[in-house]
């Protein structure tokens, strides 16, 4: 039975949503207008705009966060054999992009009440293959980049951040986007900016930022582009890269939705600290922690249910009254790709046994405290 407010069917309650507004309309029309579809002006602009909001130095853009995170694996130059630490509760992207690279991702365990990955058991798992550590700022919550830090420094061991839920997230006062040796974000629909699908890898480094440019398109250095400005026609490829362009239309997107992105993420903070009020209390879910020294950018609001509550129960009854709730994430490890590779259960303990009793309640910009009340209403119907 749907949710009814004064006999009147309420609409379905998505777990996330995008936000169009007429200046992302308008941007995309110029764009499309201007003879530019494809690499243009706009990409370098938006690139130098969201690494500037993030306090970053340079930006490359790319059609996926999982590109951006292939990018990264690249430009940290991964070999073969290389090990790559990755927490086991996070999108399958960011252990995938290590394989793409020829690596092995190794799965770190997660901390219980934040699910981050926990550096106790990154120490646990680092071996003199370790190249990389892949730090996901889950939820919206910046991994703990101080103590992974101390791991990774005189050991050789690169720090990429997997910032895709944390635009505009705070460690310690500093931005995510100058967290990692390369911080990847994602501008899929349902995170906080989109550009239908994109990302953007950034980084300190001019050298990695050139590196990542070239083999996001095919491994040549140069753009089609910057030829016709130099009046040459010749360009050679130096490795084997791909086509990971963002086209000048998407970039129009992601530049007008850019103006909206703090606001949205104080939206989502007041959305957060409303469910926070309203769980207080209840014994059958508790929501994830934020650590005193981080902000918490909130892509995702998270709670925990009782052991003794069946969570595919609740998924299923919220469903029928119209509230979509998810799970974030199945561990990655159990996947039948990586089983079929060797992984199984036992690699981690916290991360297998928290997984089966996570829920994600609705989280996006627009929502209300009507709505916040209807979901905690749902849940505490479902729950029992
Ligand atoms: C969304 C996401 C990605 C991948 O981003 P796409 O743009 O969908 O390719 C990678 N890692 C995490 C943690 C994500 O949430």
């Amino acid at each position: 039975m749907p949710d009814r407010e004064g006999g009147i069917d309420l609409p379905f309650l998505p777990y996330g949503k995008q936000q169009i507004a007429d200046a992302d309309i308008k941007a995309v029309v110029e764009a499309l207008c201007s003879g530019w579809l494809t690499t243009g002006p706009r990409v370098p602009e938006f690139e130098k705009a969201f690494a500037a909001h993030c306090g970053a130095r340079e930006g490359v853009a790319v059609n996926s966060g999982t590109a951006a995170l292939h990018c990264a694996m690249r430009a940290i130059r991964l070999a073969p054999g290389d090990e790559v630490i990755v927490p086991a509760i996070t999108f399958v992207a960011s252990a995938n992009a290590a394989v793409y690279e020829g690596a092995t991702p190794v799965f770190a365990d997660v901390e219980s009440d934040t699910l981050l990955i926990d550096p106790v058991s990154v120490a646990i798992k680092i071996t003199p293959k370790t190249r990389a550590i892949v730090a996901v700022d889950y939820a919206g919550q910046p991994a703990d980049y101080d103590a992974l830090r101390d791991l990774a420094k005189d050991r050789g061991i690169a720090i990429i951040a997997d910032a895709c839920h944390a635009p505009g997230a705070l460690y310690k006062g500093r931005r995510t986007g100058t967290l990692g040796d390369v911080s990847c974000f994602s501008f899929h629909p349902v995170k906080h900016l989109t550009t239908c699908e994109g990302g953007m890898a950034l980084t300190e480094d001019a050298a990695m930022a050139a590196h990542m440019r070239a083999f996001r398109s095919h491994g040549i250095a140069s753009d089609h582009r910057s030829r016709e400005a130099a009046g040459a026609h010749a360009y050679d490829m130096v490795e084997l890269g791909y086509n990971y362009r963002l086209p000048d239309v998407q970039c129009a997107l992601g530049m007008a939705q850019l103006t909206r992105l703090e606001g949205w993420v104080a939206s989502r903070q007041r959305i957060a600290a409303l469910y926070d009020n309203a769980l207080a209390g209840m014994a059958e879910a508790t929501p994830l922690k934020t650590h005193g020294d981080r902000t918490n950018a909130h892509h995702l609001y998270v709670v925990k249910l009782a052991d003794h509550i069946n969570r595919d129960r609740v998924f299923a009854r919220m469903r029928e009254e119209g509230i979509g709730t998810n799970v974030h994430y199945a561990p990655v490890h159990l996947h039948s790709y990586y089983r079929g590779r060797g992984y199984g259960p036992g690699l981690a303990p916290v991360a297998e046994a928290v997984s089966k009793q996570i829920l994600t309640l609705p989280m996006f910009p627009a929502m209300t405290e009507t709505d916040v009340n209807r979901v905690v209403a749902a849940l505490h119907r479902a729950a029992v």
